[in-house]
């Protein structure tokens, strides 16, 4: 079995996947599948969103065929998140966590899920360090509810690696200042 206690909160995080998939099959949510991953996302990953910084919270789904894999805001490791040592500033932006698209990415390889060819939603549009790393990964899709990181340059990476990309209103209230 692997050990994942490396992000702290691994029991929970196998009860979400799970949750997830079951809550998306039994057809209680949103008939439009996109909306539907997008607004379980914000609800499964705000608890653990672990920076004191705004613009509140995020977390990433990477979904191939049946199979889903979150990532969220997180410190490597939990005995120095923000929440216990303060935020880790560096240019205006805490440093301290690894974005959740990372983080989706990573918790997919150790739980031995490919992301070749899979879709990632994110909450918010992944910046542009994201953005290398999901190319990198084989992710072919990335659907998100508010534009935070909306830069030139991303868009001209995903535009070169084709990827599909857009935007999903959801009503977030926060990411699309
Ligand atoms: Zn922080
Ligand atoms: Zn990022």
């Amino acid at each position: 079995m692997i050990d994942d206690t490396y992000f702290g909160i691994t029991r929970n995080a196998g009860v979400l996947d799970r949750w997830v998939v079951e809550s998306i099959l039994s057809g209680i949510s949103d008939s439009n599948i996109d909306v539907c991953y997008l607004k379980h996302l914000v609800e499964a990953t705000t608890p653990l969103y672990s920076c004191n910084r705004p613009p509140g919270a995020a977390g990433a789904l990477i979904v191939l065929r049946d199979k889903v894999i979150y990532g969220w805001v997180a410190s490597p490791t939990p005995l120095r998140s923000c929440k216990t040592d303060g935020c880790e500033m560096d240019d205006g932006h805490c440093v301290r966590n690894t974005h959740s698209e990372i983080q989706a990415i990573i918790r997919s390889a150790r739980r031995g899920l490919p992301t070749e060819q899979a879709t990632m939603y994110s909450i918010l549009k992944p910046c542009y360090n994201c953005t290398k790393a999901i190319i990198h990964a084989g992710i072919r899709k990335v659907l998100y509810a508010g534009a935070a990181y909306d830069e030139k340059r991303t868009n001209d990476l995903m535009n070169y690696a084709k990827i599909e990309y857009g935007l999903v209103d959801i009503g977030l209230e926060y990411g699309n200042a």
